[in-house]
């Protein structure tokens, strides 16, 4: 049924992720560069990858920061919204004997629904019925050797308690068959999968995994389904109050505190005024069904839930009746059968689908007004700070195939990239600093569709809404420019036949399109199949026109739509600490409400909880988890091809592979010819190159001929410390892609980009200025761990001052005073863009990268000499080097948030420390256990882990949504301590160095692996020293990790810390020793 889902937003809502990703290139892993990290940001709304519809993620496993280096902001939006099903990137479908697998289905006691081959991702999928309990099995065959499982619950809560997350968080603290306190970590830290995790949407939970390891795979499929149906968290009390909420007292003195993941996991949530937008938003589109209270949990409802509840509701809901499951890739299909057959077989059929049916909410008469207030911080002028946002409900019945489609083009036609006039019309009023509103949303029952400003005066919250009604009316009376529907169409076509899903499995990614139908008891195959009614719909606009298209839609599903939702957000500087005050408060009469020997009763609960949390799992309950052993990994490390050689003098570095026939360009320009005090302007020349016009044509006619030439084109620094260098690595790297036979359009476009392009629009430059700053501040409410990480680094290194100060603290400041500056001295900022062109785009200081197969690159290669040809050559400059710090001084950085983000680090180079592959090993070790245990599990934060970057030998420990602060960084001072006493057998140190090769060895795509080998080239990574880490890595000893204990000590005694934190913590904290000496106000 689901076209639109091809088109589909994601991101939007109460979607949080907590990814792993790190952009630092290890030397011996090539992983964490296919991880691109998402943008934080509303208008470049996540990737497409990624679950939308307000799905919410269990683990912030590991790594979340992105060590403040600066990414690209501006890549066309489409590229990153499109979820393309699975095309294989080797040529041939897999086959296999279908009637004998069906007979063996049979025998297992499963129906054979329906067959069809699914030509788009080159794939047979069979729908089966498990006859006893009525479970759906979806099994997709196919050559991806990268496999995907899911098993899907149907869970909408009844209130705002947030049972099915914390449900969902508490099944993976162990089962039936692995008794142990979390299986999940157990996984995390010594499996080879490509994906593992869970996440929570409105009315369903996920749990997926991933692995390109056939008996990895298999494991992490037996431990997830014992998880879902045998879990122990509905015996164990504990664990619901460890994972849900619970009063905590250390000694009946002092004061009572609230604990839990989840719980402070949403506190973080409802500190976020773009979060607090989309949840009032959904409630109040649908006050009548589940969608009207929030499955994630409100932190005022939370303390609400029971544990009868909680049980109540798993007995219900995570049954095989309740159950879709998905198996994809190219295992063998008997396989999945007969281990689903273990479990479904357990159960009898149960009432469960008809209690789950989510039911539509009916068409208001007429429009809603809400108003809400969110928590700002005391900086700025309030009045300019107000939001709004307009949401429709698009129907009560789901809509045919054809119109959803349609809606999600016109949906990339009104807001798709930067020139689409929705979105340029409002960032160029004026009214407000960036877009918030995910446009169409279609995952869950009803599409709706949303669309607002932020950063707004409140005497302009009229004229917002104005302008998005004109802008439609005329957009419906007008039509679109045919280029803007052209370049729409191809940029689309181009997604999906490139069906680039990042670091994200594409069997993943194609389960959840499927499952947003499925889910619903619609038709799971018709969301993979996009082929026909893609075709259809052109020839419709080829026949019709668009506007005989498009128009009609805009008039039915948004302008004669009387289901509207408008809500607008008033900046409340007091709500913050009010909030906290009602906690507190609430908390005193629990207190007083209590007796003596409650009080002491509670304070042994709380002691009990946490010797329970602290203490390890018995050896043989760790066995019960299954693992690899050292014999199932490869001893090389994974191979790359790269030819490197020479065109027109430039250096130019070659990637053989499939890529179905795109090629992946990037030009890389060193930045050291740039005047030093240039460089806070480069993100912002960076994006004027993209989103400005040039003498022939203005930047919607530009962005038009990218989008009808191209699948898009970024330009974005990249700076990293080089190991053994004082000299940091500084590039701007311009990156693109194209289909073979357009390889001349995409570089043609690249000269136009760096040497045709104006900077003469003043206003557009400001626009660019107000995002950003939108987008700095949202990143420090949602993101701290991010901030305070790169204030770190740039204490500590060069590289990390240069990436703080395109990206960090110092660049918000920086946006601040050139917000002003532009009125009064634009002439210098433009004249300072072109000469920064000048001295960074010549000939000298390039070089070319390019993946593609053999045949796509040889023809490249005339079409880049012409490039070539026609850049300027200047002679190099030269100049002084970047080697500015930060003052190393702690310092806490003040924003109205109720969670903290706190951060230590220390150069262990600088310790005597040399790099071992060891160390890999190591932090992981210490990010899964230590920090898992201290930070997350008793401390109650959403996440704790460490980093290494190894270039620099910067070692830093980060917390994420944090209810502590001084008590967090005590852990982090006895990790040397921790290391010391360590204690390991040789099962769980297999584990670890297994893990940390899933990690090296992390699935890649064609472009990442280009990528990735760039990367290394321009670091001096060489394939003996990958060889030697890897080796490093396979013979860890228990040795290492004491050896490492006196690298992590000194940071303990060196180390700098910087805390993105509430006022009030910062003080406390500040009371008890004067741990910040700096206190920044920031927002
Ligand atoms: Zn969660």
């Amino acid at each position: 049924m689901e076209r639109v889902a091809l088109l589909r937003t994601s991101g939007r809502r109460l979607l949080h992720r907590c990814r792993r990703g790190r952009p630092v290139v290890p030397a011996a892993a090539a992983s964490s560069l296919a991880r691109r990290p998402l943008p934080s940001s509303f208008p470049s709304r996540g990737y497409s990858a990624l679950p939308g519809g307000g799905a919410r993620f269990l683990a912030a496993a590991a790594p979340l920061h992105c060590s403040g280096r600066y990414w690209p902001a501006a890549t066309p939006r489409l590229a990153r919204r499109l979820t393309a099903p699975a095309v294989s990137t080797s040529p041939s479908p897999a086959a296999y004997d279908t009637d004998y697998v069906h007979e063996y289905a049979a025998k297992l006691g499963f129906e054979k629904v329906s067959e069809q081959t699914i030509e788009e991702c080159k794939s047979t999928a069979v729908l089966y019925k498990h006859k006893k309990t009525g479970a759906e099995v979806m099994s997709v065959s196919n050559d991806d050797e990268n496999k995907v499982f899911g098993i899907v619950f149907r869970t909408p809560p009844k209130n705002s308690t947030g049972i099915p997350h914390i449900l969902e968080h508490s099944v993976l603290c162990g089962s039936r068959k692995y008794p142990l306190k979390e299986p999940f970590v157990e996984l995390l830290k010594g499996s080879l999968h490509t994906f593992l995790n869970a996440f929570t949407y409105p009315d369903r939970t996920c749990y997926p995994v991933a692995s390109t390891n056939t008996k990895d795979f298999y494991n992490l499929v037996d431990v997830y389904l014992d998880a879902v149906f045998f879990p122990n968290c509905v015996e164990d009390f504990q664990t619901f109050q460890q994972e849900g909420w619970h009063y905590e007292l250390d000694n009946p003195e002092e004061e009572i505190t609230f604990k839990g993941v989840v719980f402070n996991e949403m506190k973080g949530v409802y500190s976020q005024p773009d979060n607090i937008m989309g949840r009032v938003s959904q409630q109040a589109l649908s006050p009548e069904n589940t969608y009207g209270v929030d499955s994630g949990g409100d932190p005022h409802e939370i303390p609400k839930l029971t544990f009868e509840e909680f049980k109540e509701f798993h007995r219900k809901f995570y049954h095989p009746s309740n159950a879709r499951i998905w198996f994809y890739g190219d295992d063998d299909p008997k396989e999945r059968l007969r281990v689903l057959s273990d479990y479904l077989d357990q159960f009898e059929a149960s009432p469960a689908p008809n209690e789950s049916k989510v039911l539509p909410q009916r068409l208001f008469k007429e429009p809603v007004r809400v108003i809400e207030k969110y928590p700002a911080g005391q900086e700025g002028d309030l009045t300019k700070k107000y939001m709004v946002c307009m949401n429709w409900l698009l129907s009560e019945e789901p809509l045919d195939v054809e119109t959803e489609l349609t809606l999600g083009f016109l949906d990339h036609l009104l807001l798709g990239t930067p020139a689409s006039p929705l979105r340029r019309i409002l960032l160029e009023s004026g009214l407000g600093d960036a877009i918030v509103g995910g446009g169409v949303e279609d995952e869950l029952l009803q599409p709706q569709f949303s669309i607002g400003l932020k950063g707004v005066s409140e005497e302009n919250l009229q004229k917002v809404e104005e302008l998005v009604m004109e802008t439609l009316k005329n957009l419906a009376e007008e039509g679109f420019a045919s280029e803007a529907v052209e370049a729409s169409m191809n940029t689309i076509e181009f997604a999906l036949r490139e069906n680039n899903t990042g670091s994200f499995p594409r069997g993943l990614s194609l389960m959840l399109r499927s499952i947003a139908k499925w889910i619903y008891d619609m038709d799971p195959f018709e969301p993979l199949k996009y082929e026909q009614p893609l075709q259809q719909l052109k020839a419709c606009i080829a026949e019709e026109g668009s506007k005989a298209v498009f128009s009609p839609l805009i008039e039915k599903y948004i302008l004669k739509n009387m289901h509207r939702v408008t809500v607008e957000m008033q900046p409340d500087p007091e709500k913050a600490s009010r909030d906290e005050a009602a906690e507190k408060e609430m908390l005193k009469q629990v207190k007083a409400s209590m007796t003596q020997s409650d009080l002491a009763e509670l304070a042994r609960a709380t002691k009990e909880l946490k010797e329970k949390q602290e203490t390890p799992d018995p050896p043989e309950a760790l066995k019960a988890v299954p693992s690899l052993s050292l014999q199932d990994i490869p001893k090389k490390p994974i191979h790359i091809p790269i030819e490197i050689g020479e065109i027109n003098g430039v250096k130019v570095l070659q990637h053989d592979l499939f890529t179905n026939d795109v090629v992946y360009s990037e030009v890389v320009f060193d930045m050291g010819s740039m005047k030093k005090e240039h460089l806070q302007l480069l993100p912002l020349f960076c994006q004027s190159l993209l989103e400005m016009g040039t003498k022939d044509m203005d930047f919607v006619q530009l962005n038009q001929l990218i989008g009808r030439k191209t699948g898009g084109i970024s330009v974005y620094p990249f700076t990293s410390s080089v190991m053994g260098k004082e000299d940091p690595l500084t590039r701007i790297i311009v990156r693109g892609k194209a289909m073979a036979p357009r390889v001349e359009d995409l570089f043609n476009l690249m000269y136009t980009i760096l040497q045709d392009v104006q900077f003469t629009e003043q206003q557009r430059f400001k626009q660019f200025v107000s995002q950003s700053k939108a987008r700095m501040e949202n990143r420090l409410r949602g993101s701290g761990h991010g901030i305070a990480a790169s204030r770190m680094d740039a204490k500590l290194n060069a590289a990390g001052w240069i990436a703080e100060q395109m990206g960090g603290i110092s660049y918000l400041e920086y946006l601040r005073d050139l917000e002003t500056k532009i009125d009064q001295d634009w002439d210098s900022i433009s004249s300072s863009l072109e000469e920064m062109r000048k001295t960074l785009f010549s000939k000298n200081c390039c070089l070319i990268n390019l993946t593609s197969d053999w045949k796509n690159l040889e023809k490249s290669s005339q079409h880049i000499a012409k490039f070539l040809d026609s850049l300027p050559s200047s002679p190099s400059l030269g100049s002084d080097p970047w080697l500015s710090r930060l003052p190393s001084v702690n310092e806490a950085i003040v924003v109205p948030t109720q969670v903290n983000y706190v951060g230590k680090a220390g150069n262990i180079y600088q310790s005597g420390y040399q790099l071992n592959g060891s160390a890999y090993v190591i932090s992981k070790h210490i990010s899964n256990t230590w920090l898992w245990d201290r930070v997350r599990v008793s401390g109650g934060a959403y996440g704790g882990f460490c980093d290494f970057d190894t270039h620099s030998g910067v070692f830093s420990y980060l917390s994420y949504r944090d209810p502590n602060l001084l008590k967090t960084l005590e852990v982090y001072d006895e990790t040397a301590k921790f290391l010391r006493e360590l204690e390991m057998d040789d099962d769980a140190l297999t584990k670890a160095i297994i893990g940390t090769i899933g990690d090296v060895d992390a699935y890649q795509l064609p472009d990442a692996k280009g990528y990735s080998s760039l990367l290394r080239y321009l670091l001096g990574i060489t394939e003996e020293e990958r060889q030697q880490r890897r080796e490093e890595i396979l013979s860890t000893s228990l040795k290492d990790f004491k050896e490492f204990a006196d690298a992590v000590e000194s940071i303990k005694d060196n180390g700098v810390v910087v805390a993105v934190a509430s006022p009030d913590d910062v003080e406390a904290a500040n009371k008890e020793k004067l741990v910040f000496p700096e206190v920044k106000k920031c927002l």
